[in-house]
């Protein structure tokens, strides 16, 4: 299937006229031009794409380091999406630089800022302990990972709410990285893409606007067998491959063959410096999604250069402009990066 990039745009899912939000003042406010504030204008572009989560881990120390050790390396031609905890989303916002985007781990699904100079339904904001799309908008945030098995799993979170999540995301002009996948008795019992098709219809019968422009350009799927999460125990590239496949297959069998071709899908479970070449050279893999590693600057640097791996394995060509040169040893396995 050649794929094809899809212009970013801001999308306008349908909504329930009987709610009242916020929605059209935050979006017509003018967005901060900074470099490192800026919505996440790469989205659909076809790039290699990987998103360093950081789960619940760091202090202030830590973050300060771990930023300091991004920062350091050097990145060409890949979008790149950290997630630190809430607390530090401001810092990491403010001292990461270009090309780093920033993204939350989570948020809420109902309207939650309050602006003392509107009314407001009773309800709005009386949601102890969350955080909502539009805090996250009016922080610049642009990016958000939503139904993380671990959110899933340990909170609850049903398909039909991560549905919601998503579509009110991006409602809110947020990118989403939304996260797929079966545990270890589901594979094990052939229910791996049933599982994943009922992911994956829950969220496309939230956002399934008419022109599926809440799809493609912002929208990045992230298979991540629960199996593989933290575990050490990667999945072979034959499965991924497998899986993405399938996943982009559904695309355009259920929401259109434009976004089945732009929609990038990750791969996350166990990945690290050492097993990412192989599983970059896959066609179908437009990137990572990493937990563990991602708390290590160094290898999250080299993790997300293999982007080049990515796309010597698919024939494409390095991006007019970019001074980064790689080599490569006869395996083609990543030997440096300049
Ligand atoms: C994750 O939490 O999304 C993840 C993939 O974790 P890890 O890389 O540690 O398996």
């Amino acid at each position: 299937m050649t794929r094809v990039a899809t212009p970013t745009r801001v999308a306008t899912p349908a909504r329930d006229a009987t709610k009242r939000t916020t929605r059209c003042r935050w979006l017509t406010r003018p967005r901060d031009d900074d470099a490192r504030r800026r919505v996440a204008t790469n989205a659909g572009n076809g790039r290699f794409i990987v998103g360093g989560n950081w789960k619940c881990n760091g202090t202030r120390a830590s973050v300060k380091t771990l930023i300091e050790e991004l920062n350091a390396g050097e990145l060409r031609d890949v979008d790149v999406v950290v997630a630190p905890p809430f607390l530090f989303l401001d810092e990491a916002t403010e001292t990461l630089k270009a090309p780093y985007e920033v993204a939350a781990q989570n948020c809420w699904v109902e309207p939650g800022l309050v602006d003392p100079t509107h009314h407001y339904d009773s309800d709005t904001g009386a949601f102890t302990g969350e955080v909502s799309a539009e805090m996250l908008e009016d922080l610049r945030i642009p990016w958000v990972i939503l139904g993380h098995s671990e959110r899933r799993n340990l909170f609850n979170e049903s398909n039909e709410f991560v549905g919601k999540k998503v579509a009110h995301a991006r409602f809110h002009g947020l990118s989403v990285i939304v996260c797929v996948g079966e545990t270890l008795e589901e594979r094990e019992s052939g229910k791996t893409m049933d599982v994943i098709f009922a992911q994956l219809k829950a969220v496309a019968t939230e956002i399934d606007d008419k022109e599926h422009s809440s799809w493609g350009s912002q929208v990045v799927i992230a298979y991540e067998p629960i199996w593989a999460i933290g575990t050490g125990k990667v999945a072979t590239p034959e499965q991924v491959q497998d899986v993405h496949a399938k996943i982009r297959q559904w695309l355009a069998d259920n929401v259109s063959e434009e976004v089945a071709k732009a929609t990038r899908i990750q791969y996350g479970g166990s990945v690290n410096a050492g097993n990412c070449s192989e599983l970059a050279r896959l066609s179908d893999i437009d990137g990572f999604l990493v937990g563990g590693a991602s708390l290590k600057g160094d290898d999250f640097v080299k993790i997300c250069n293999t982007s080049a791996v990515h796309y010597k394995a698919i024939g494409r060509k390095p991006r007019s402009g970019s001074v980064v040169t790689y080599s490569f040893d006869e395996d083609g396995e990543l030997l440096e990066t300049k």
